[in-house]
């Protein structure tokens, strides 16, 4: 059985940036992935913080994966009121995006085993136990690993770690022919429960989804389409499931550290997860490089740096969970209002004077004014999400 000092489950961004951090400190570090190719099949709306090629170091001029940057944002309510939201954002080529880690991660002598399902894991006291599915069900032994096998989490489930949970689920089409020149996000509590439809213009192309707890997803995306007037080829469609509830309670036991949608790792306004994965993943890494430490000089180790330092992140906050549940929870009626009071400002950008002026149209509109700790909640969670969003 081979031995290593840092094992990761998963080369999505979570897992890559994970890897990338071990690496950086000479941690011998080996990452499986199940699928034959890093970054495909894409699963994603392919929008990206500006905020996370900063904090990252990610170049956002390389043209392998940066496709166009949007610092326009257009969050709509029902009956067409438009608030901006202060969102600056690049589009990925989001394979390209996941290679791209991949490739650093390797020139830093990562070890990236592709087509390598991890079947089973036991997290023992002498390190985790790693059997592949393949012919020779190959075993590894890491003193620790990481675990960002995406939203699914079956086997943190198989090590009784609790799964996030719920999940929402996302469909989208790219389209030929770029269909807007900003970023939109569509807010509709009847026609889309719990979540929104979402434009997100690129080169010569678009693409055009929605997330919501509704079952016939597919049905009302095709509608906004037509309500829309969004026409154009259908180059391709894509799905997967998002975790809802933010964070999960538990992120490490014994040898084993959560990341990614794995932990929970996204925001729940607009369920945006690479940024906040890449976050858990590079802060994941530094915990096994002070535990490896640790463990060496003093014959023990401890993870529960990885929550301390997980938790000086506003994203960790529960009130982004409060802000999701009165937003989602509120009437198109509610919406309509919340539309009014911000009708082309920003509202992830109040401040100041501003706060004073939007108290004042608070005033007038009793709908708004049933629950004001609810609408602190949405004033904190919408900031929160400038940052921390997508
Ligand atoms: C339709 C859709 C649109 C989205 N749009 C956006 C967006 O625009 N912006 C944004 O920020 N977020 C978006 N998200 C969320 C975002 O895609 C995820 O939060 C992000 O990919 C999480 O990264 P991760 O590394 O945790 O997991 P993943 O990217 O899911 O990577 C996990 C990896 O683990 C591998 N794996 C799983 N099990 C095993 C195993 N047993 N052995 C080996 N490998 C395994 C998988 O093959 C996968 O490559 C979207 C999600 C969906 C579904």
């Amino acid at each position: 059985m081979k031995e290593v000092s840092a094992a990761i489950v998963g080369g999505g961004p979570a897992g890559l940036q994970a890897a990338i951090t071990l690496a950086e400190q000479g941690v011998e570090t080996l990452l499986f992935e199940e699928h034959a190719v890093i970054g495909e099949p894409i699963q994603c709306g392919e929008g990206l913080s500006i905020h996370a090629f900063k904090d990252l170091s990610i170049p956002k001029n390389d043209e392998n994966f940066c496709v166009r940057e949007l610092d326009t944002c257009h969050l709509s309510f029902p009956e067409n009121q438009t608030i901006l939201g202060d969102i600056h954002a690049i589009m990925l080529k989001r394979d390209k995006f996941d290679q791209f880690l991949s490739d650093k991660a390797k020139d830093l002598g990562v070890k990236v085993l592709t087509s390598a399902k991890v079947e089973d894991l036991q997290n023992r006291t002498d390190g985790v136990r790693i059997r592949l599915k393949d012919k020779n069900s190959s075993e590894y032994l890491a003193k620790f690993l990481i675990l960002a096998e995406g939203p699914n989490a079956k086997l943190a489930r198989k090590l009784n770690f609790e799964p996030p949970s719920p999940m929402i689920k996302a469909y989208e089409y790219k389209l030929k022919g770029e269909w807007s020149e900003k970023l939109e996000f569509h807010f509709d509590a009847n026609k889309y429960p719990f979540g929104y439809c979402w434009v997100f213009p690129r080169d010569g192309e678009t693409n055009v989804g929605i997330v919501t707890t509704a079952k016939d997803r597919k049905q009302r995306l095709d509608n906004f389409l037509k309500l829309k007037k969004i026409s154009g080829d259908i180059l391709k469609k894509i799905g997967g499931q998002i975790p809802m509830n933010g964070p999960v309670n538990k992120l490490y036991c014994g040898r084993v550290l959560l990341a990614g949608d794995t932990a929970g790792m996204v925001n729940p306004i607009f369920y945006g997860g690479i940024r906040l994965g890449m976050t858990s993943g590079r802060i994941a890494g530094k915990s096994v490089v002070n535990n490896l430490k640790m463990e060496s000089e003093r014959g023990i180790f401890n993870l529960k740096n990885y929550e301390e330092d997980l938790g000086k992140h506003n994203f960790m906050k529960k009130i982004n969970l409060q802000a999701h549940r009165f937003f989602y929870t509120r009437s198109n009626r509610f919406l309509t209002k919340l539309g009014e009071v911000s009708n082309y400002s920003y509202i992830n950008r109040i401040e100041g004077l501003q706060i004073i002026k939007t108290l004042g149209k608070v005033l007038k509109r009793p709908t708004l004014l049933a629950n004001p700790i609810g609408l602190y909640w949405l004033y904190r969670g919408f900031m929160i999400a400038r940052d921390w969003g997508f």
